[in-house]
């Protein structure tokens, strides 16, 4: 069974529970652990939702509503991420994930959605984890629109205050909001490299999105048959 690590966060169970339903086994990893070290020992790498991005990252103050991470967790979970790319590990990025995606590329972010100039949607909704805050338009095409579609529009649940501004180099906007957020984004040079702005795990016990953690688990179990670099490959087990 493939292995995917799953970066520190403060809620892990439902990603755990989705990337277990999907048949991988989720590893959560501890921000003491060496990245290196980590990725050797996984198929795949999951980066979670949390708090903010520091915006020096992208070369910014910060704006008054900016929530700090876990110290460390930035620098950790970039460094996992350009790992993981550069070994063409699959990865899939959810909320924060998404961000941590693009600031790694060298992208910036909005920082408040709720002060930018024009007005967009709520899109930090109250509520159940599950609840429908929005919907999606998803690019034809990409690797989201297959996993995802075949409906080109749907509804998505929305916790986020922050949001892709410019997208790193290799990235492309795959889904937008009805306000032209950008709400998914991936490298279509990467075998999967899939970031969504939305919350696919909590729905794992209705299967809205079963797909898409199928779609990066089928990665993952490529990678993990074919041995590549992987570590658990290398041991021969399928
Ligand atoms: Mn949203």
């Amino acid at each position: 069974m493939p292995i995917v690590a799953i970066t520190p966060c403060q809620k892990p169970l439902d990603y755990e529970a989705a990337v277990r339903r999907a048949g991988a086994t989720p590893r959560p990893v501890a921000l003491d652990e060496s990245p290196a070290d980590v990725l050797h020992g996984v198929d795949g790498l999951l980066l979670t939702g949390g708090d903010d991005v520091d915006p020096a990252l992208y070369g910014e103050s910060p704006h008054p509503a900016f929530d700090v991470a876990e110290p460390g967790r930035d620098a950790f979970e970039i460094d996992l991420v350009r790992r993981a790319l550069d070994s063409n590990l699959p990865v899939l990025a959810i909320c924060r994930g998404l961000q941590v995606l693009n600031v790694a590329l060298g992208g910036t972010l909005i920082q408040d959605i709720p002060s930018e100039p024009d007005g967009l949607l709520p899109h930090d909704a109250d509520g159940p984890p599950t609840t429908l805050a929005h919907t999606v338009t998803v690019t034809p095409g990409s690797c989201l629109a297959a996993l995802v579609g075949p409906d080109e529009t749907r509804a998505v649940n929305s916790r986020h205050h922050q949001a892709v501004r410019a997208l790193g180099h290799g990235l492309v906007a795959t889904a937008t909001a009805p306000d032209g957020v950008i709400e998914a984004a991936e490298v279509p040079a990467a075998r999967f490299c899939v970031g969504v702005q939305w919350h696919p795990e909590n729905f794992h016990r209705t299967g809205e999105f079963d797909r898409l953690f199928d779609g990066f688990v089928e990665a993952c179990r490529t990678r993990f048959r074919t041995g590549e670099t992987g570590g658990t490959g290398r041991t021969g087990g399928k």
